[in-house]
């Protein structure tokens, strides 16, 4: 097991997507959201189906539901993967010591997360979806790392999401190494109207840890306040609390403002609210503000950056909402 601890969020991401040309065709699928993130993390490309040596090209393989249970076949061998595959879905999820997070190729009975077809053993589409081997595998086993396919980062909210969770639990694990409280207590300060606009409550529970009137041990800690953070982030916030995070927000410089320029922020948030425009403009004209008066507290609040601002591309599927709420 590796002492380095990665900096980087580490991503295990399923290898046709822009790595090797691993698919059952022998094509690669780049992706513009996978290269986009090249530079700010750590990839591991896994291929599961060339790993328990089905080779390139290769015929098709299929979800099959026999009596109760979901099996791995190919149908053009007839043979049944299903033993191989768990094998070595068992072994590589053991050796994963580090991950923040997991982009794996949709509606694929190996990589799929949820969306996967699955067939009768007369080779019939059954009703609804399924996870693939590996996908079902890791949202069982790391039920705590955000895991999205391809096609779903396609959707500016769901992708904003999926990136906030991932670096800030990477901060967070980063700090839990060196496991020294003043460094926690600096972490919570920090993130605190990120929290807040995730999940006021558990802000208040994440505090209640932090002040340790328990006096608990500091890795107790570190490991209580684990959990509430990834229970905190597991959901994406509604658009309400934003709102009220950004209010907040403005009264650190609402004495200095002009009233044409407190109304033109207010306008943003109306916008916001009613949809037609993303979070990133409000936000950008109170961080304008907060420039100007130096309110160096609230700059330092990651809620205005959770992430590289170069991964902000606020292009959209257009499947579900257009901007995050
Ligand atoms: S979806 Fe998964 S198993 Fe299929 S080619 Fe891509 S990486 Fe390999």
């Amino acid at each position: 097991m590796s002492e380095v601890v990665s900096e980087k969020p580490v991503v295990y991401v399923s290898k046709c997507l822009g790595f090797d040309a691993c698919r059952y065709n022998g094509i690669t699928l780049p992706n513009a959201k996978v290269d986009m993130l090249k530079e700010f993390v750590e990839f591991r490309p896994v291929c599961p189906e060339v790993e328990i040596g089905l080779g390139v090209p290769r015929q098709p393989i299929r979800l099959v539901l026999v009596g109760d249970e979901k099996r791995l076949h190919q149908p053009a061998s007839q043979r049944d993967l299903t033993a191989e595959m768990t094998s070595y879905i068992n072994n590589l999820c053991a050796g994963i010591d580090i991950v923040d997070g997991f982009i794996l190729k949709d509606r694929s009975p190996s990589c799929g997360i949820k969306d996967v077809k699955l067939y009768t053993e007369a080779g019939m589409p059954c009703s609804g979806s399924e996870s693939g081997f590996f996908g079902g595998a890791i949202l069982e086993r790391f039920p705590d790392v955000p895991a999205e396919t391809e096609g779903r980062l396609s959707n500016f909210k769901v992708r904003e999401h999926f990136l906030i969770r991932m670096f800030t639990q990477t901060r967070f694990r980063i700090l839990k190494k060196r496991c020294v409280m003043s460094e926690l207590v600096d972490f919570h300060a920090k993130n605190k109207f990120l929290i807040q606009s995730y999940n006021e409550s558990m802000l208040r529970k994440m505090g209640r840890v932090v002040a340790n009137h328990d006096k608990k041990s500091v890795a107790d800690v570190f490991d209580v306040y684990n959990r509430l953070l990834c229970s905190a982030l597991s959901k994406a916030p509604r658009y309400t609390s934003n709102i009220n995070v950004l209010m907040h927000a403005l009264g650190f410089v609402s004495k200095n403002l002009l009233p044409r320029e407190k109304a033109y922020f207010l306008d943003s948030l109306e916008r916001y609210r009613a949809g037609r425009i993303p979070l990133s403009v409000p936000v950008g004209v109170i961080k304008a503000h907060l420039v100007r008066y130096e309110v160096t507290y609230m700059l330092d609040q990651t809620f205005f950056e959770p992430y590289p601002e170069a991964l902000v591309e606020i292009t959209d599927s257009g499947k579900g909402r257009a901007i995050r709420r």
